[in-house]
């Protein structure tokens, strides 16, 4: 179900549970700004989420809330991922899903980085 990204942050969601280690995920980074992890589904051979670790529920709140310090220390951690990934060379895609017509469904901000093949033109259904 897509969420609607004006609410309030809702601290259940479950990308608040991995933050607090009450549930299991597959990490790939983690420092003071950030925590990168394997999608559960993944969409391409490569399909990692980089999430905050400030309490935001997708990049219109982020972006108009969060510090500059947090911030910066977001965007160079998706950068950091996606290097250490060895995705920088042959190319990647970077998205984030934003309420309803995007069809967000976990509410705390996360970038999809996909990779590991030719991806395509990106496709609107
Ligand atoms: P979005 O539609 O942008 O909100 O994407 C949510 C993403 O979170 C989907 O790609 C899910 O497969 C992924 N996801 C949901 N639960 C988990 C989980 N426990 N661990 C890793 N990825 C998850």
């Amino acid at each position: 179900m897509p969420i609607d990204a004006t609410l309030p942050y809702d601290d259940q969601n479950i990308f608040a549970k991995i933050l607090r280690g009450e549930i299991p995920c597959k990490k790939v980074f983690e420092d003071d700004w950030a925590l990168a992890f394997h999608d559960i589904n993944p969409q391409a051979p490569t399909h990692v989420l980089v999430i905050p670790k400030g309490a935001y529920v997708c990049w219109d709140d982020f972006s108009a809330k969060a510090s500059d310090a947090e911030i910066a220390g977001f965007v160079r951690a998706v950068g950091q991922v996606a290097r250490a990934l060895g995705l920088v060379e042959p190319g990647y895609r970077l998205l984030a899903n934003i309420g309803m017509d995007s069809h967000q469904e976990v509410p705390h901000l996360h970038v999809h980085i996909f990779g590991g093949k030719p991806l395509g033109p990106m496709l609107m259904r």
